[in-house]
């Protein structure tokens, strides 16, 4: 190939490149040093990419020229120049009018400098998209990420707040049958028992079955049905938050019973009522103890007739009443004749036995339900009538006086008679403020009964 046709193949290689190709000679300043690059030759795409107008690059110098003199830009021309390194460049036109991106190269060829430069938009494009995919990946995956560590944390809790709610209802079912006492929670809606324990079904003889579902209709008479519907309704009714009675109660796996019975209100979320929580206390053994100490503390243990205490007990109540209602009332007090004799004679047993006798003599002469005997102390007892005035009163301790004459006490020491002494009063409306005047004068009488001989029945003076 002739040099000829060398350079013709070379300027057509470079017309038909795709590639900007300029072809830069060096231009040597006044001190005979390198000083700028002259545009030698310029292909189409070149021109097209440096579009610089009308009239083309070639013949410009490219530091005075086309880097307006700015020498920091052209340095790498000059550093390619003086060096022989190539130099890589990339220029981003994409705010400008050719909107593209270049990648080049700058390389010095024997006395030339050649830069061949491409357009690279689609692939910096193709990359940037690339890159803001990454990112918005990235992005997407962090967002997945603390999603996916939110949903954990959201099942770790519900599995937690499961579990709790799980060992609370075990908790409750628990303590439930724990509970020493029979419990229930009985529905407004339709009366039925809808959580009880073990004890409570045992309580009403349904044994090891579950109670709930019953009703109190399975468990209870009529009567007693009534009553507790009658208490729940009244429960219901009133504002009071709770609810506690004592009641006799006949169950079917525990007999007769005394129960306390303590209600709770029991609502929903919303604050309706929505039934009654109950615990029932078996009291029968406190309550008969009570009963025990009651009737102990009342009562005279020899004779078994009320004592002195109840006596004045009833007796102030008596008082009261009768005097409010202008009703008569009486008293009777009665003393065994030469008791102290009787004791020296047959021994302080066999007195006893007759005190015992002067009891169920006493207590078989009264008739009326409002009477009251009782052993006022010693050899002495006391009457108080109620709706009773001086004459009843009077003809009363006369009958009494009668039937000690004719009773004979049996002993291991043989037969012991007896008689005894009375004095009687009324109650005085207006004047007496209490019993103990009344007791006074009775007595008075029973002392004037005494001097007169015995055995007889004196009246008040
Ligand atoms: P009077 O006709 O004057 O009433 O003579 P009395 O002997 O009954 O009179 P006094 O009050 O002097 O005697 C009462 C006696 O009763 C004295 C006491 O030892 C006896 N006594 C008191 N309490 C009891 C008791 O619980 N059992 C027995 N066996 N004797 C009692
Ligand atoms: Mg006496
Ligand atoms: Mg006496």
């Amino acid at each position: 190939m002739s040099n000829t046709q060398q350079t013709t193949l070379f300027a057509a290689l470079l017309q038909a490149s795709l590639d900007g190709i300029v072809v830069l000679r060096p231009m040597a300043g006044p001190d005979g040093g390198f000083a700028d690059l002259v545009f030698e030759t310029v292909n189409r795409r070149a021109e097209e990419i440096l579009a610089r107008g009308a009239g083309g690059l070639v013949g410009l110098r490219a530091l005075r020229d086309f880097f307006d003199g700015d020498d920091a830009a052209f340095d790498k021309y000059r550093r390619v120049w003086l060096t022989g390194e190539p130099a890589r460049f990339e220029v981003d036109r994409r705010s400008g009018p050719a909107g593209r991106v270049f990648r080049g190269a700058i390389v010095r060829a024997d006395d030339r400098i050649v830069v061949t430069f491409s357009d690279v938009t689609e692939l910096v494009e193709a990359n940037e998209a690339l890159e803001r995919q990454r990112v918005e990946l990235l992005y997407q995956y962090e967002l997945l990420d603390e999603q996916a560590a939110d949903l954990a944390r959201i099942a770790e809790d519900s599995d937690a707040a499961r579990a709790e709610a799980r060992n609370g209802a075990r908790f409750v079912a628990d303590l439930l049958e724990a509970m020493p006492l029979p419990v229930f929670f009985k529905s407004r809606e339709d009366r039925r028992f809808r959580m009880t324990n073990r004890l409570f079904a045992e309580l009403h003889g349904s044994g090891d079955r579950d109670a709930t579902g019953s009703t109190v209709d399975d468990f209870f008479e009529a009567e007693t049905v009534a009553s507790i519907d009658r208490l729940d309704q009244q429960f219901y009714d009133s504002p009071a938050p709770r609810q506690v009675y004592e009641t006799d109660m006949t169950f079917a796996g525990a007999g007769d019973r005394r129960m306390v019975v303590h209600k709770a209100k029991m609502r929903d979320a919303e604050n309706r009522l929505i039934g009654i929580t109950g615990v029932m206390v078996d009291v029968t053994e406190a309550h008969r103890l009570r009963q025990e100490l009651e009737r102990l503390a009342t009562t005279d243990p020899l004779t078994g007739l009320a004592n002195r205490r109840a006596f004045l007990e009833r007796a102030a109540e008596e008082v009261e009443r009768a005097s409010r209602h202008d009703r008569p009332m009486s008293v009777v007090m009665i003393d065994v004749d030469h008791f102290k004799a009787i004791n020296d004679r047959h021994g302080h047993d066999i007195g006893d036995q007759v005190l015992q006798r002067v009891a169920e003599v006493v207590g078989s002469t009264l008739r009326q339900a409002g009477d009251l005997a009782a052993r006022f102390g010693g050899e002495e007892f006391v009457l108080l009538l109620p709706e009773t005035p001086l004459g009843g009163a009077r003809m009363l301790a006369e009958r009494i006086r009668e039937a000690f004459e004719v009773t004979r006490v049996d002993t291991d020491d043989g037969p012991v008679n007896f008689t005894a002494s009375f004095g009687v009063d009324a109650l005085r409306p207006g004047l007496d403020a209490g019993i103990d005047a009344v007791i006074k004068r009775a007595d008075d009488a029973l002392y004037r009964a005494k001097a007169a001989g015995r055995n007889r029945v004196h009246l008040a003076a």
